[in-house]
């Protein structure tokens, strides 16, 4: 493991520029400390009456960005949730299985007649220290800014954790939090929050590694993503998901199936019930904090989804629409859908009902398979929730940006307002190796619909396995889209960060800019380049290489 914690934990890990410092904020109902990177500003900006020289950013990078700690992968993170100690008394042991997690630590489930989800706490009015967490992270310290902000006719104030509860009791966001995962630093899904991205990672039968997994996982949460999924299906498929789980300080989602597949020798028909069951206890002790299931697939579906361009194109789905045809059987997610919810409820496992017949191209979106799916997930999400357990819908796809509010307003509908998170959507099949925008414009426009999570997509979509730049290009891309949203909703902090980097490009303030991007590391890099290319020797030049001295605009227009 030592070559892998030298080529994982490099100091690039923590290159936020010299003006980021990591900061915690304490909780005043719980002991929680939840972190967040301020940037100092080189001078004093005033907005709307309100004077900044820094700003806190919503941070996903954990401890990775903190100088203070010292990282040994080998240990994995800091068990942060451990001393909060709020489900003592409900949970016990599960000293019977035998697994033991890296760190050794024992997994544990919720006592019998015990549940320990955040939607049966928040159904009871009770808050958790993963309900106040949220609060204060989203709010990002800028409680007064946000106080005096408005948008239209919209006045807003900042979020309070008896919000976050109302919102998680009525189904409307969730917060995926595993009480296996203790790493975890809580983040929550919902449309009346700041929309969340998730970066796919997991090594394939044919290529990377563990080590290249942990790496992918860590280089996400770098660089925004709020989740991650490890998609793994090829060989150590439970050690690679043990070491991201004990080295991410974002929640980590699964496809089970796949790991199922795996002990099935890779042969769909000979999956059975009792193994996939097995499969979820497994990870579950292990800390997954959601799992994509694909019970909503029925086999009364299949005939239009044989009638399609490109037919099922959902993994998950491709593997149960196989075993119901060659058993002539049910889908036993669905069928056992009731015990799954029951485990799941036991570790407080967020449940992501998977869109097996999501719409593959083009000419396939807002089918009769599709919305066919999307009505039993609607009835499952009522099932779910019936059981205390956490639910969101995933979505398309590939969808023409005409279709995609009808994608947006059907869910909300059928799925009683679930959290919706969608692959996208891509606004055309024709955009490889570039799907990663392709894929942010889709999403910008969902998003700004209401969706609250969008999954990312890599320039490598449709070619091949990503590598770690490409989980970098596509982290960004969605990063935007999804900062893009939240301004198209009217989001206050979302509105600050903008403001402040107007004014800063105003000001020719060039390290305030690079620090106010989405990618500072690029922004400065580009900027220098060109720079040194052009031979341009000032300290701070007030105009770019872009137009140049004599026409520079902004320049022209302050009389300079
Ligand atoms: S030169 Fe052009 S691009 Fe550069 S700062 Fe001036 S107006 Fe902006």
């Amino acid at each position: 493991m030592n070559t892998f914690s030298e080529h994982i934990f490099c100091p690039e890990h923590r290159m936020y520029g010299n003006a980021s410092e990591k900061i915690r904020a304490k909780g005043h109902l719980h002991p929680v400390e939840v972190g967040m990177r301020t940037v100092k500003l080189s001078r004093t900006y005033t907005c709307r009456g309100m004077e900044f020289d820094s700003i806190p950013l919503y941070d996903t990078s954990g401890p990775y960005s903190d100088p203070a700690v010292t990282i040994d992968p080998e240990k994995g993170l800091e068990p942060v949730r451990d001393c909060w100690n709020f489900n003592n008394g409900r949970t016990e042991s599960c000293n019977e299985s035998g697994l033991v997690s890296a760190r050794g630590r024992i997994p544990l489930r919720a006592k019998n007649g015990e549940s320990v989800t955040q939607l049966a706490y928040a159904r009871q009015g009770v808050i958790t220290p993963e309900m106040e967490y949220v609060a204060i992270r989203e709010n990002q310290l800028l409680e007064k800014w946000i106080s005096s902000f408005s948008s239209g006719e919209k006045h807003f104030t900042p979020l309070t954790p008896e919000f976050v509860c109302r919102e998680i009791a009525a189904g409307k966001a969730i917060i995926p939090a595993n009480i296996n995962h203790p790493e975890l630093e809580p983040m929550i899904i919902g449309r009346n929050f700041r929309v969340k991205i998730n970066a796919n990672i997991g090594n394939s039968a044919l290529g990377s590694s563990i080590e290249e997994e942990v790496e992918k996982a860590v280089w996400a949460c770098r660089w925004g993503a709020d989740t991650v999924m490890d998609l793994s299906t090829g060989a150590s498929i439970h050690q690679t998901r043990e070491w991201i789980l004990r080295n991410s300080p974002v929640p980590v989602g699964t496809v089970p199936m796949y790991q199922a597949l795996e002990k099935a020798d890779g042969i769909a028909e000979e999956l059975t019930w009792e193994l996939f069951r097995d499969t979820l206890i497994e990870q579950a002790m292990q800390g997954v904090d959601y799992f994509t299931i694909h019970a909503g697939i029925l086999q009364h579906h299949l005939p239009a989804a044989d009638r399609r361009t490109t037919g099922i194109v959902s993994r998950g789905g491709s593997i149960m629409a196989s075993w119901c045809k060659a058993n002539n059987r049910e889908n036993f997610l669905f069928t056992h859908f009731d015990e799954i919810c029951d485990i799941l409820r036991s570790y407080d496992i967020a449940i992501s009902l998977g869109d097996a017949l999501r719409p593959g191209c083009i000419a396939d979106a807002n089918d009769e398979a599709q919305f066919g799916e999307l009505r039993v997930l609607g009835e499952l999400t009522l099932r779910a929730w019936e059981r205390d357990v956490q639910v969101m819908i995933e979505g398309p796809g590939h969808v023409p940006l005409n279709l995609v509010e009808e994608n947006m307003n059907m869910q909300l509908e059928l799925c009683h307002e679930a959290p919706f998170y969608t692959l996208g959507p891509l606004a055309t099949d024709i955009a490889a190796g570039y799907d990663h925008i392709n894929s942010a414009i889709g999403g910008t426009l969902i998003a700004a619909y209401g969706c609250s999570m969008l999954c990312y997509v890599t320039p490598k979509e449709h070619l091949g396995l990503p590598d770690r730049n490409d989980v970098r290009e596509g982290v960004v891309a969605h990063k935007v889209a999804a900062h893009a949203a939240d301004l198209a909703k009217g989001n206050p902090a979302a509105w600050l960060q903008d403001e402040l980097m107007s004014r800063a490009r105003y000001a020719f303030a060039w390290e305030d800019q690079f620090n106010l991007s989405i990618d500072p590391v690029k922004a400065r890099e580009l900027h220098l380049a060109s720079r040194a290319a052009s031979g341009q020797m000032e300290e701070n030049p007030d105009y770019c290489t872009m137009c140049g001295p004599d026409f520079c605009s902004m320049k022209r227009s302050q009389g300079k």
